[in-house]
């Protein structure tokens, strides 16, 4: 009899072989999820994971696990023989293991994943039901509303559990290509990597700081929201570049109320240099339609047609209030609210164009030099990997 953590996987679309690879990625992911825990053996066992583990670290392990995307659930369980014998064992071991003193109602649950098994669901569940009974008085059966589930679960060994817990879904990072977060220190830029991983896309971050007429802490923020972000999409590629120059180019050549969006066309064109060479198939930005007065559908037209790359914007229809409820589950709230500014809040003109025409953009570009300011930035990138584990 071993504890042992069951995790099973999302419905993938996928077959065959593709179906193997992410499966084994996953598994990648979930033993990275879990390095700092004394694991045993782990196996799949008809399509589902197990993973010996110590029954102290269930808790702390779940936690971890379920935050893996491309699961559907965890399952805390005790591995045993595909005898009765040994199933009631199990049970008794999983029952007492949870100190249930009051008189509680239960539903046995059977699952036979090995069909050559010879008693079938509704036979194994009855005689479940009958172990339970004579050796806990305080357990009754109710089929319809009860308290607690004892599920067995018959496969190559046999298992048994009492809960299963709901992951948070998704699909495995690397089934969707790769795409580019522009990611500046706000609730919102965090939010929108998080939603486009959770599609099982691999995110790159790209930082614009200004400085030294922003501070180095402001650039730090922006690290650990890239950090926050890595418990749940693993190692982050993060491209550093300074603005400043192009900002003060824009400030002193072009009309003010322009200055927003024109910037953003330049992060587009710096970005997609650094989507060429490293071979990104997209941006995500964390805009939302309304939410100030320059995210309009004009401007989202006139950044689009800086690049030739598709711009993701999962939040585009989300509420604020929605948008900061996500950024406290995902824990990168207290990071956002911080009050290092990035370089666009010190460069927003107070009227920003609500409606920008391409026509009136390009016409203000031409007082700038585009090529050379472009390749002048790219002079200033750095490159660094972010890493949950690093301080
Ligand atoms: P956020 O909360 O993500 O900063 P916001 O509501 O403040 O968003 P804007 O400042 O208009 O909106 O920025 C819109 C989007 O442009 C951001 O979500 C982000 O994707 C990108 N962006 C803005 N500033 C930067 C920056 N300094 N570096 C990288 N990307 C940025
Ligand atoms: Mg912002």
């Amino acid at each position: 009899m071993r504890w042992m953590l069951g995790v099973s996987f999302g419905e993938l679309m996928l077959k065959g072989k593709n179906r193997k690879k992410f499966i084994n990625d996953s598994i990648k992911q979930i033993l990275k999820a879990i390095e700092n825990f004394e694991i045993g053996e782990y196996f799949l066992d008809h399509g589902k994971l197990f993973i010996e583990v110590n029954k102290e670290d269930f808790d702390a392990i779940i936690e971890k696990t379920r935050m893996v995307f491309g699961l559907s659930y965890v399952y805390p369980s005790i591995q045993v023989e595909k005898n009765f014998e040994d199933i009631q064992n199990g049970i008794i071991e999983l029952i007492n293991n949870e100190n249930i003193e009051e008189n509680v109602s239960f539903k046995a649950i059977a699952n036979r994943a090995d069909k050559s098994f010879e008693l079938n669901s509704m036979q194994i569940a009855a005689k479940v039901g009958g172990i339970v009974l004579r050796n806990f008085d305080n357990f009754s059966v109710d089929v319809k509303n009860p308290q607690k589930e004892i599920h067995v679960d018959i496969r190559q060994k046999a298992y048994v559990y009492m809960d299963k817990i709901k992951t948070i879904g998704g699909l495995p990072i690397g089934t969707g290509g790769k795409a580019l977060l522009l990611l500046s220190g706000g609730i919102d830029s965090p939010v929108a990597g998080f939603e486009i991983a959770s599609r099982g896309v691999e995110i790159g971050a790209i930082h614009f700081h200004s400085y030294p007429f922003t501070s180095e802490r402001a650039q730090e923020k922006a690290k650990d929201l890239a950090r926050q972000l890595s418990i749940y999409i693993g190692e982050i590629e993060y491209y550093q570049i300074n603005l400043l120059n192009i900002y003060t180019e824009i400030n002193k050549k072009c009309r003010a109320r322009y200055t927003t969006v024109i910037a953003r066309r330049f992060m587009m064109r710096i970005g997609e240099e650094i989507a060429k060479k490293h071979r990104y198939d997209g941006f995500v930005t964390g805009e939302a339609l309304g939410q100030v007065a320059s995210q309009t559908i004009q401007s989202i037209s006139v950044v689009n047609a800086a690049t030739n790359l598709p711009i993701l914007r999962p939040l585009i229809n989300m509420d604020k209030v929605d948008i900061i409820d996500k950024a406290k589950w995902i824990d990168t709230y207290d990071i956002s609210i911080q009050p290092y500014d990035d370089c666009c809040s010190f460069f927003a003109p107070d009227r920003p164009a609500t409606k920008p025409r391409i026509y009136d953009i390009l016409k203000e570009e031409e007082k700038l030099d585009i090529d050379a300011l472009v390749e002048d930035a790219l002079t200033t990138l750095e490159v660094i990997k972010i890493n949950v584990d690093d301080e």
